[in-house]
């Protein structure tokens, strides 16, 4: 096992285009990394570079102490996990775990020993016989893996491995990488534009845009420490709502009315001008629910849609972006492959509320929720930036490190 160390990595290809420009990730040895964003942002280029399938065009690459520009693919000691397709039908399970010890000329002995071990591990032994195609998707990918294990690789690289099942499947997967990344304890970095892959497999996220990195926090500090809109809307489902507001003392002005804000957070956007609001659709509540209106302020809004899932219900609440922000709503929208945000708001209530399309509900909002952005830089002004970016301890309570805002 080893760490990965990214330094300053750009890649330019051949018309000067700047895939990746000047991301530095520190993957610590032992931990799982995530490489997301949207279709473009350079992700998989980056893992490309990792592995040594792609030029570096600046920057350095280590892989433990060794500096790995230069080295070819098999020098470099990692393991490429692919899912089913990379098993050779023919094989057994046995002999697709073996096959790269048997390339290396491994003597029988040592090739039972590190097969018997590997297949121990995953819970393999009893499939040992049998050939892929009579495997479950979940058993595939745990031969893919016995094969990265025995050849004792120094780390795990994924590129987009579940982006073809189906949804049930991949919730299987993901539990399963999980388990066997915890069991194993290998370096791993995985590339994924899904959210909740990202959200739920690592240690921490490293999100992109057009090649530059945007935030390399842990998915809870992403949750709720977004950097920049960028990040805010990325990550969380359905995205956080923007919106246009001005701060005064500690009251945030919003399209729908006014809202108290904790002095801290009013402090540090203060005599701003006009700024961007954003807010989780999950930090609002219908306020006849919610018993006690503790820390947020209530507003009366014309409700357009509903839907009601059962647990939930989602209210849409149409509004009009003033000029000066809508241009950089629609920015967003498209960074983001997302609707309407610069006219809608979308609200996430308790599953027993009553409110109705067409009338006008009363909605409760957490004021300590609101994020405050500066529109022109996207910048963050509610977090504080050494602290969203931290490295955080390793191990299972990883992701579940406090927050000093939230
Ligand atoms: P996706 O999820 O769609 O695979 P990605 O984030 O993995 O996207 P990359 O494949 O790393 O993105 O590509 C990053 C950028 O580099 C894209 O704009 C792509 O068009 C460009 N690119 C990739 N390969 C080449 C190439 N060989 N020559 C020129 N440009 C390339």
């Amino acid at each position: 096992m080893a760490a990965i160390d990214i330094k300053n990595i750009v890649k330019e290809y051949g018309d000067g285009f700047a895939a990746v420009n000047d991301v530095s990730i520190d993957v610590q040895d032992g931990e799982f990394m995530i490489l997301v964003g949207p279709s473009g942002c350079g992700k998989s280029t980056l893992l490309r570079m990792i592995v040594g399938l792609e030029d570096i065009t600046s920057g350095e690459m280590r892989i433990g102490d060794k500096l790995v520009n230069d080295l070819a693919p098999r020098e470099r000691n990692l393991a490429m996990v692919f899912q089913n397709y990379a098993l050779y039908p023919h094989l057994t399970v046995y002999e697709n775990i073996a096959f790269p010890l048997r390339l290396a000329r491994a003597s029988d002995e040592e090739i039972d020993r590190k097969v018997r071990a590997a297949s121990k591990t995953l819970e393999l032994d009893e499939h040992l016989d049998r050939k892929p195609g009579n495997l479950s998707g979940g058993q595939r990918q745990r031969v893919a893996m016995g094969r990265a294990i025995v050849r004792e690789a120094d780390a795990f690289l994924f590129d987009e491995p579940l982006s073809n099942l189906d949804a049930k499947l991949r919730g299987q997967m993901r539990t399963e990488i999980t388990r066997l990344q915890k069991r194993l304890g290998i370096t791993t970095v995985y590339v994924t534009h899904d959210q909740t892959e990202a959200m739920t497999l690592g240690h921490r996220v490293a999100v992109l845009k057009r090649g530059v990195l945007q935030q390399l926090a842990t998915p809870r500090e992403l949750y709720e420490n977004p950097g920049n809109l960028f990040v805010a809307g990325f990550i969380g489902s359905p995205p956080m709502n923007f919106l246009p507001a001005t701060v005064e003392g500690t009251s945030v002005k919003l399209p729908f009315g006014t809202v108290t804000l904790p002095p801290e957070r009013a402090e540090k956007a203060a005599g701003k001008g006009l700024l961007m609001a954003g807010i989780r659709p999950e930090h609002f509540e219908d306020a006849s629910v919610r018993a006690d209106h503790g820390t947020g302020s209530t507003f009366r809004a014309q409700v357009e849609v509903v839907e009601w899932l059962g647990n939930e219900t989602y209210a849409y609440i149409p509004f009009e972006a003033p000029p000066e922000v809508e241009a950089q709503l629609r920015q967003l929208e498209h960074d983001l492959d997302g609707e309407s945000m610069h006219t809608q708001l979308v609200v996430s209530l308790d599953g027993s509320s009553r409110i109705r399309e067409g009338e006008e509900a009363e909605i409760w909002v957490d004021g300590t929720k609101i994020h405050l952005f500066e529109p022109s830089t996207g910048e963050n002004l509610t977090v504080d930036h050494a602290h969203a970016g931290r490295i955080p301890a390793l191990g299972n309570e990883a992701a579940e490190q406090p927050s000093a805002v939230g």
